[in-house]
């Protein structure tokens, strides 16, 4: 017999999740049948879309979602989307985390110039560890207009856009004309108790031609494995650096998670079992 720990969404989240939002539960798990195997989980991710998910796909007292091992965004929004190309200078935001790093080193592989933005001092400073061109926090510059334009003053090719909200209306008035953008999450908005209203875009996106488009990963899963193989040869190469925020212990699931939704992470969030 085995016994599984396992999280149950106790009451559905209302703003920023709390711990008395999630039960830590027992079950015995059935005996794998022909052809299954059991496997023991040694590290689970935590994810931003597991907060608007489990209100669109759960009830209350459901096991909570999550995966073992994280999938990887950053180089489809870029190539499928933004269809980058060298020499052109690429926004990217949640920049110190597991997609904006990725979506950052990328595009300086690809020759682009990288800038990026995050909630912290020691955010900034690692992305530029890692090769951002430029870098900021969010949090404590004057303007947000005027930070991107300092940044790239002949203004953005491609955003990819992972927070949405009021910073998208700001960085669509300074795309270049024919930009992409693609809109990969919008994690500004996840803990909003109203309904949010929307960047306005059509006078940006009509005058300068741009075209945005959203996306999930799970759309290109027949490249997933070439994919892999392509970051790993970039990782194996020290092209790109890989950064984990690792909580210990099965039991500090939700912990993790909260602290991840509030900017906590640098690089992926895990929870090692
Ligand atoms: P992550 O960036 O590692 O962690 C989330 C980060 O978001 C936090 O560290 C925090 O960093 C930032 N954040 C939180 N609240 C914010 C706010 N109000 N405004 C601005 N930034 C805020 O998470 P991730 O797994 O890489 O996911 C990043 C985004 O990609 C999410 O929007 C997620 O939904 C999306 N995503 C999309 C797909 C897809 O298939 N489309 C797949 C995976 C992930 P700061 O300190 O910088 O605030």
């Amino acid at each position: 017999m085995v016994l599984a720990k396992l999280w149950t969404l106790q009451q559905h989240f209302e703003g920023l999740p709390k711990e008395s939002n999630f039960e830590l539960k027992q079950e015995e798990l059935p005996d794998p049948k022909d052809g299954e195997v059991l496997l023991e989980a040694v590290f689970l991710s935590v994810d931003p879309y597991m907060r608007p998910y489990s209100r669109m796909h759960l009830k209350e007292g459901d096991t909570m979602m999550g995966a073992q091992v994280s999938r990887l965004a950053a180089l489809y929004g870029l190539e499928e989307i933004c269809e980058i190309k060298a020499e052109e200078t690429l926004l990217v935001n949640a920049a110190a985390g597991a997609v904006g790093t990725m979506v950052g080193q990328i595009a300086k592989i690809k020759g682009c110039r990288a800038v990026g933005c995050a909630g912290s001092d020691d955010k900034v400073s690692y992305l530029k560890e890692l090769g951002f061109d430029q870098a900021f926090n969010y949090k404590t510059i004057s303007s947000l207009e005027d930070a991107l334009r300092e940044a790239a003053p002949q203004g953005y090719d491609c955003y990819f856009d992972n927070v949405g909200g009021d910073f998208t209306s700001t960085a669509l008035a300074q795309m270049k004309p024919f930009g992409r953008i693609a809109l990969s999450g919008s994690i500004s908005t996840y803990n909003n108790t109203a309904p949010h209203r929307g960047p306005s875009i059509h006078s940006h996106m009509i005058l300068k031609q741009l075209r945005m488009e959203g996306f999930l990963v799970e759309r290109w899963k027949h490249k997933h494995h070439d994919s892999l193989q392509r970051l790993l040869a970039w990782v194996k190469e020290g092209r790109i650096k890989c950064r984990e925020h690792i909580t210990e212990g099965f039991e500090n699931m939700p912990a993790s998670f909260i602290s991840m939704l509030s900017g906590e992470n640098v690089g992926k969030a895990v929870v090692k079992i």
